[in-house]
């Protein structure tokens, strides 16, 4: 067997240890004879893997006190409806800053059901290279929350710090780099985030909310929809993605176990240290558009001198074991999506590929 080194966007990469534990305990896991795939969700043993993977994120981010972790389905598309259906009462509104095609999706969906602002969009010609300057974001003064895609997942720009706009709190889609830094949680009120980049399979949503804009939250909404009820039955609603948050409670635990976030935080910036240094190294051939202080250590998008060479770059990138660096239709070129479970020794392994394929081609 022969596992492949794998920079897919999402769904991605998981560690390996990860998968072996999962494997060697599919018929006969914590001594229950069956799979955690065939037990009740109300079992004991469910529990704890249930109420652990909540406490164990909460460790990993030293989260405030007053915030609550639910696991729901959906993904984050559904948070886009989900969020200003619980924190718009009738006739309010927030503000959404807009730098790409999720955070451009989050803010149409508001738009259906609220009266909502552009607080700022770093659009240009459909294409957006760039988190705004403080400056350039007009919040108005009747906003409930302000709305932000921390990590641009398609563009790879990234926001390297967070505007504070208390008491008005931020509310942020950090799907694709949730658990990929430290994070101070005081400007936030709301984060959410779809499992399948870093934190484990698809099919478990993650919503770190306040408990006050819960409390403060509609009570008029169907239960599915309603963050009161999810977070009264502590996300036992209805059946959750028990194996989701089975896998995602070991990809926690492997978290924990390499040393937390100090270590995730260092691994991630000398990853982009060495993307980032092959494309200035080489910036006629690995041409990136994204502005130098937008960078995301998480996505890497640029394009090749021409098209012929991006397809002869990514059929030599997978004849050498390599996949999952083409970069989305609206971009083209190639995208490197480098998640936690992709360590420094896989990027340099890239890094190779790339400077020998660059010595070759360029
Ligand atoms: C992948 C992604 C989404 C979509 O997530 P789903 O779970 O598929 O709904 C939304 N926002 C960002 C920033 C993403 O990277």
């Amino acid at each position: 067997m022969k596992r492949v080194l794998n920079f897919y966007p999402g769904p991605a990469a998981l560690p390996v240890e990860v998968l072996e534990e999962a494997r060697d305990e599919m018929l006969d896991w914590n001594n229950t004879g069956m799979s955690v795939m065939e037990i009740s969700h109300r079992s004991k043993e469910y529990e704890e893997i249930h109420n652990g993977t909540q406490e164990l994120l909460k460790k990993l981010f030293n989260m405030p006190d007053n915030f609550k972790v639910l696991l729901l389905q959906g993904g984050a598309s559904l948070q886009f409806a989900m969020v200003p259906m619980n924190l718009l009462k009738e006739g309010e509104t927030a503000d959404y800053i807009v730098t790409g095609r999720f955070s451009n999706n989050a803010y149409k969906n508001a738009k259906k059901i609220a009266n909502v602002n552009l607080a700022a969009s770093t659009e240009e010609d459909g294409k957006y290279f760039r988190i705004p300057k403080l400056e350039e974001i007009k919040v108005s003064k009747e906003a409930r929350y302000v709305h932000l895609t921390s990590n641009n997942t398609i563009f790879g720009t990234q926001w390297k710090s967070f505007p504070d706009y208390s008491p008005v709190p931020l509310v942020a889609d950090m799907s694709s780099d949730i658990l990929s830094r430290k994070i101070d949680f005081k400007p936030f009120g709301l984060i959410y985030a779809g499992a399948q980049k870093n934190l484990g399979p698809a099919g478990v949503t993650v919503v770190i909310i306040r408990e006050d804009l819960i409390e403060n939250s509609r009570d008029d909404l169907p239960d599915m929809l309603s963050y009161k009820t999810l977070a009264g039955k502590n996300s036992l609603f209805n059946t959750p993605s028990c194996f989701g948050i089975y896998m995602m409670h070991k990809v926690l635990k492997w978290v924990d176990s390499k040393g937390g976030l100090d270590f995730i935080e260092k691994q991630n910036e000398e990853k982009a240290n060495i993307i980032y240094g092959l494309i200035d190294k080489y910036p006629e051939f690995f041409v990136s558009k994204v502005e130098k202080e937008s960078r995301s250590y998480m996505n890497v998008s640029f394009r090749l001198p021409d098209e012929e060479l991006e397809k002869k770059f990514l059929e030599e990138a997978q004849n050498n074991g390599i996949i999952g660096l083409k970069g989305h239709r609206s971009v083209g070129g190639i995208r490197i999506s480098m998640y936690n479970a992709n360590g420094v020794k896989e990027v340099k392994i890239l890094a190779e590929f790339m400077e020998d394929f660059y010595k070759k081609n360029g």
